[in-house]
């Protein structure tokens, strides 16, 4: 398991920012992002090996993954088409209405997650890419040293991101993924049926908080 430790260089980071992460939306709560980060900080695979976010939306995540991309040296691809998954459309559980394109008529995050990495100062450390992630994945050729999975969570859209991203993570390199609940009661059965998936398929758990589980892939 991780050390559950703060570097100097993350904790300074997370409290200059703690007003832009209290006034981001989203839906990662401090405790989780901080392990988010602190799980990337523990993954030592060379910087030339980026690290991939699957759902970007307003840049929460992408404020404690960035912090520690940049810090390291390495690149953040974080991925998002930002119309928003089935339960951020209107009538469902997380929808924001001051979120709808008023010409499209559609959900609309991209411009909020370029301001939240402008603020943050994550420019130079984070490529947006503003597509679906098994579209992106298609023609992502290459290995990756980390990947967070925080995307749709129907069973269809979570296997999808599972077949087409996970095989591209380098021996030794992390899974991060969200919103996992083991009892059904408290959220989607996706996440947790992915995250059983992973265990049963060369990866071990190495960090566990609230819905966030991290783990390590086998060395080859
Ligand atoms: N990580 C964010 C929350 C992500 S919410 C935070 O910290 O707040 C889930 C996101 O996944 C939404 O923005 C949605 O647009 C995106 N998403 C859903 N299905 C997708 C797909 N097929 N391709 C790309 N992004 C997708
Ligand atoms: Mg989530």
């Amino acid at each position: 398991m991780i050390d559950s430790e703060l570097p100097h260089y993350l904790a300074l980071s997370l409290s200059r920012n703690k007003e832009l992460i209290r006034a981001t939306k989203g839906f990662m709560p401090p405790d989780e992002g901080t392990g988010l980060a602190l799980s990337l900080h523990h993954c030592e695979l060379p910087s030339f090996l980026p690290a991939v976010e699957i759902g970007s939306y307003a840049g929460l995540s992408a404020i404690y993954l960035g912090i520690v991309a940049k810090e390291q040296g390495r690149l953040l691809i974080s991925v998002d088409h930002h119309h928003g998954s089935e339960e951020n459309q209107p009538g469902w559980e997380h929808h924001d209405a001051s979120l709808i394109d008023p010409v499209s008529g559609r959900m609309d995050t991209l411009y909020l997650f370029r301001r939240t990495i402008e603020l943050a100062g994550l420019v130079d450390s984070v490529v947006t890419v503003a597509a679906d992630s098994k579209r992106f994945a298609s023609v992502y050729p290459g290995k990756i040293a980390f990947l967070f999975i925080d995307g749709g969570h129907g069973m269809d859209q979570a296997q999808d991101d599972f077949n087409s991203w996970v095989p591209k993570i380098a021996p030794s390199g992390f899974l991060a993924i969200h919103d996992v609940f083991a009892d059904p009661a408290l959220g989607g059965r996706a996440p947790f049926l992915v995250y059983q998936k992973a265990l049963a398929n060369g990866f071990k758990e190495i960090m566990v908080q609230g819905s966030l589980r991290v783990m390590r892939k086998d060395p080859e």
